[in-house]
């Protein structure tokens, strides 16, 4: 502050001096030399500046030490005449100056009214913060002038203020540091001004993986002689900063005049003479208590003794820098989670959607399936209501009765319509006990050779109505005809896809039914040369209530739920299904079944004799006088491996099976009379023999009737085949 007080006096003296005097401890005659000790002068120095518009003294009565001084400023005349007084004998001056001086101050023109700027300028400098009094005037040379000192000091200023503009105009951080070490390397007039940053992230080409490396970053050089630092990378000596990383946030840094003088650490020292760094400073900069990085200054081609105010200015860049790293950062890790955030919302945004999608989906699918379903029920129910009235109707009408193939045909459509119901509600209800988790799989050794033909019978029988060949081709060998799953389960899968590839195949087309396995799987496959499926349609295939075409338009009967009951069947048994189909070629539906034998499975040691005494007897004797019914009980058991004999005349049959022995016999006939010999015959078999009876409809006295005669069973027309080979098997088995 001193030195700027001394400045501004030097500036008045030089902008006026054509009109005034100045003077200055340097005019007075020397006192050492001159006087004794006792006459020492009274005062440090001063400065006196008398021109006619201004007079102003500046005084140092004491200097107390390098930073403080006791200091007069007065532009009073009276005042400034005593001073004068005080030195006249001391003085050395004209005698014409000293004329000029007196007569200004005893007659002043503008006695009260001294230059207002010159008094403004001083009332600055006073009330400044006393923060720029480090030792800087030791620091220049006696050859520097104050002015140098001053214009450096402000340059200073302007370049930190510069730092601190940028930060809050929030430049890119690469710009900051780039001008900054720029226009400090040239002030101070550095050789080379370098950022050693640590940490710096870089992402490696080949993998996802991010590596750190120390290196430098920024650099600014004094000429193009010197060479460059950029991306220097040393790993010896430079993990010594890492080392020191504590000592350098303490506040520790390094300011070397001569690097050969020095004594720096031998691998740092060899490696800066490699480098030809004669003086060299390295300042911490410190981010969030951590060390980011060094700011280092190189003189490359003489040594320097640093200045303490160039240490300390070099400390302020790092302080303003670190400020700066430490918002970009902020903003950067704000910027990220910024967009973290709206990918977090976007993603919801999508789900959400997608959701509402699947729910409209679910919706109209749903629409869709009540639609459909009602047509299911309705078309069946008309026909039923419809036929079953006419028949009514021309039964009372004795005169003009129907002919009997037209009562056959209505009746056979009434009966295939209730079938149809039938199997509607099963898939319904089947469904919605899988769907509640209510369905078990009943897991049983199976025939897959009974399997087979089976489904092979039932395709015929549905493919003889549509024109469709059906065809077998079966791959298994004998040794491995055993397979363990739920059979019933297993054949309502494959009639589902034998009953879809009929339906959904124009007339004369074929259909072929495939079955291979190994030791651990099953696979069927269902080839059909039918309409064929969409691509896109194909995901939709095993959802519930899906049906391809619109339920107003479509041609198919069905209620969507066929495919998906099917998938949930196949996947119970930890299987899959799978499809591939071409429009108008046709489809083929593949599915693969483990074969799932109980874990507990114990190894047989029984002997063949006994295994042949323990040998079940699978002998049915079937008694019916209807062809159909009596057709289709034999081609239904004899597929699944039962041996069947089928007998009309009720009384040769007793009398026959007397030696026949079977397990079960089946009677369809109404007669009172059949059903006393049955009762003999159980009578004599007792426990050995099962009887079932097949009535059109049963009452409960009608039953209670019939089981009082030894009947154990009953099955209802029409017959389904999963319901009575359920019953039997469970007969022969227990
Ligand atoms: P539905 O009882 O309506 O037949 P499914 O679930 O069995 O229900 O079948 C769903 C839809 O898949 C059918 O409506 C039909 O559009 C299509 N589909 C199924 N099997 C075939 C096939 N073999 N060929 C062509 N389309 C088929």
């Amino acid at each position: 502050m001193f030195a700027k007080l001394v400045h501004l006096w030097l500036e008045l003296v030089a902008n006026n001096y054509c009109d005034g005097v100045y003077l200055s401890e340097d005019n007075l005659i020397n006192l050492e030399k001159e006087n004794s000790s006792q006459e020492k002068k009274s005062f440090h120095s001063f400065h006196l500046f008398i021109a006619e518009n201004i007079q102003a003294l500046l005084l140092v009565e004491k200097k107390i030490n390098e930073l403080y001084y006791q200091v007069t400023i007065t532009f009073d005349s009276q005042e400034i005449l005593d001073f004068l007084e005080l030195i006249n004998s001391k003085i050395d001056l004209s005698k014409d100056n000293l004329d000029t001086i007196y007569s200004v101050l005893s007659n002043p023109i503008n006695k009260d009214n001294p230059e207002q700027s010159f008094i403004f300028a001083i009332m600055k400098i006073l009330t400044e913060p006393l923060a720029f009094q480090d030792n800087y005037l030791n620091d220049y040379s006696q050859h520097q002038t104050i002015e140098v000192i001053l214009r450096n000091r402000i340059e200073q200023e302007r370049i930190l203020h510069q730092v601190t503009q940028q930060i809050q105009q929030d430049l890119d951080l690469l710009v900051i540091v780039k001008m900054t070490i720029e226009q400090v390397q040239s002030l101070l007039q550095i050789d080379r001004l370098l950022i050693y940053q640590l940490r710096v992230p870089i992402k490696q080409e080949s993998s996802e993986n991010i590596e750190y490396i120390d290196t430098v970053t920024y650099e600014a050089k004094a000429s193009s002689v010197i060479p460059s630092l950029l991306n220097f990378q040393e790993e010896s000596c430079f993990n010594n900063i890492r080392d020191s990383e504590k000592k350098y946030l303490e506040g520790f840094y390094l300011a070397i005049e001569d690097i050969n003088h020095s004594n720096l650490d031998s691998c740092l020292k060899e490696l800066m003479q490699k480098l030809g760094v004669k003086a060299k400073i390295a300042i911490p900069i410190i981010v969030k208590n951590k060390l980011w990085g060094l700011l280092i200054a190189h003189q490359c081609f003489t040594v320097r003794k640093w200045k303490s105010n160039e240490i300390t200015f070099l400390k302020n860049i790092t302080e303003y820098l670190a400020v700066a790293i430490y918002q970009y950062n902020s903003y950067h890790k704000l910027e990220k989670q910024k967009q973290l955030l709206e990918q977090q919302v976007a993603k919801k945004a999508k789900e959400l959607q997608d959701a509402l999608i699947v729910a409209q989906v679910a919706n109209q699918s749903k629409t869709e399936f009540l639609g459909s379903i009602s047509h299911e029920l309705r078309t069946p129910l008309t026909c039923i209501i419809g036929l079953s009235g006419t028949l009514l109707h021309w039964s009372k009408d004795l005169k003009n009765n129907l002919s009997l193939e037209q009562q056959i045909r209505y009746l056979k459509i009434i009966q295939d319509s209730g079938r149809k119901l039938l199997e509607l509600i099963n898939n319904i209800l089947d469904f919605a006990d899988i769907e509640a988790g209510k369905s078990l799989l009943y897991m049983e050794e199976i025939s897959l050779e009974n399997l087979s033909k089976m489904i092979y019978l039932s395709a015929l029988e549905i493919g003889k109505n549509q024109g469709i060949k059906v065809n077998l081709e079966y791959n298994i060998s004998k040794d491995l005809d055993l397979f363990y799953c739920d059979g019933e389960r297993l054949y309502q899968i494959l009639l589902n896809l034998v009953d879809n590839a009929i339906k959904f195949t124009p007339y004369g087309g074929e259909v072929i039914i495939r079955m291979t396995r190994n030791q651990s799987q099953a696979i069927f496959q269902v080839e059909d040369t039918g309409i064929g499926i969409n691509k896109e349609q194909i995901p939709l295939l095993f959802t519930k209530f899906q049906q391809l075409e619109n339920y107003r338009t479509r041609t198919h009967s069905g209620t969507g739920l066929g495919l998906a009951l099917t998938k949930h069947l196949v996947e119970l048994h930890g299987g899959f299904i799978d499809v591939q189909s071409t429009i108008d070629k046709g489809s083929t539906f593949t599915v693969s079944l483990p074969n799932s034998p109980p874990i507990y499975q114990i190894k047989s040691k029984i002997s063949d004799k006994e295994m042949t005494d323990l040998k079940v007897n699978k002998t049915i004797v079937v008694i019916c006088e209807d062809d159909e019914i009596g057709t289709f009980l034999c081609q239904l058991l004899t597929a699944a491996d039962y041996q069947v004999i089928w007998l009309v005349d009720i009384y040769e049959a007793i009398h026959r099976i007397r030696l026949i022995n079977p397990s079960i016999v089946i009677l369809e006939q109404n007669k009172e009379a059949s059903l006393e010999v049955c009762q003999n015959l159980k009578s004599e078999n007792k426990d050995k023999l099962y009887l079932m009876v097949i009535r059109e409809k049963i009452s409960g006295s009608e039953w209670e009737n019939l089981s009082n005669l030894g009947v154990d069973e009953y099955l209802l027309k029409p017959l389904q085949p999963r319901i009575l080979l359920r019953k039997i098997a469970k007969i022969i088995n227990t």
